[in-house]
């Protein structure tokens, strides 16, 4: 079984696994022109335990990570029915990546680098104590090959 996301979905027809998700992403497709390419394409859905998402949630702001709060909840669900993640989405790859989540790419191949960020002031550079009063940027702070 694997765990993947609205893009696969829509375009997973030839993936032969059992497929599971979401509910919020199954609603995200029904509510779309795309609902007509799931049809007769089963896929499971799970909603995960409030304690797996927090796990994700603290790690994307550790790493100060812009995964969406979809994206975040079907990592959550990977983790904890212990199942590979299929998504392209960078951002969630890199994610999964940070905890140790399987994850790997569908049209393209996943990310080989893991990154976090730092959000700094784009005025003075500093990440706290700044009193500019811009709001703060993200910039890179730490790349790793995986
Ligand atoms: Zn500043």
């Amino acid at each position: 079984m694997k765990a993947v996301d609205t893009n696969v979905i829509i375009h997973g027809r030839g993936l032969n696994e059992e497929l599971i998700t979401i509910p919020e992403v199954l609603k995200e497709l029904k509510s779309s022109k795309a609902s007509t390419s799931i049809h007769g394409f089963h896929v499971e859905t799970y909603t995960p335990s409030a304690y797996c998402f927090e796990k994700v949630n603290e790690k994307a702001s550790e790493i100060n990570s812009q995964a969406s709060e979809v994206d975040k909840k079907l990592l959550a669900l990977s983790m904890e029915k212990n199942v590979e993640l299929i998504t392209d989405d960078k951002e969630l790859q890199n994610l999964a990546l940070h905890l140790d989540v399987e994850v790997s790419g569908f049209l393209d191949p996943v990310t080989e680098e893991k990154l976090s960020w730092k959000m700094i002031c784009p005025n003075c550079g500093k990440n706290k104590g700044c009193s500019c009063g811009s709001s703060l940027v993200r910039k890179l702070d730490q790349r790793s090959s995986v």
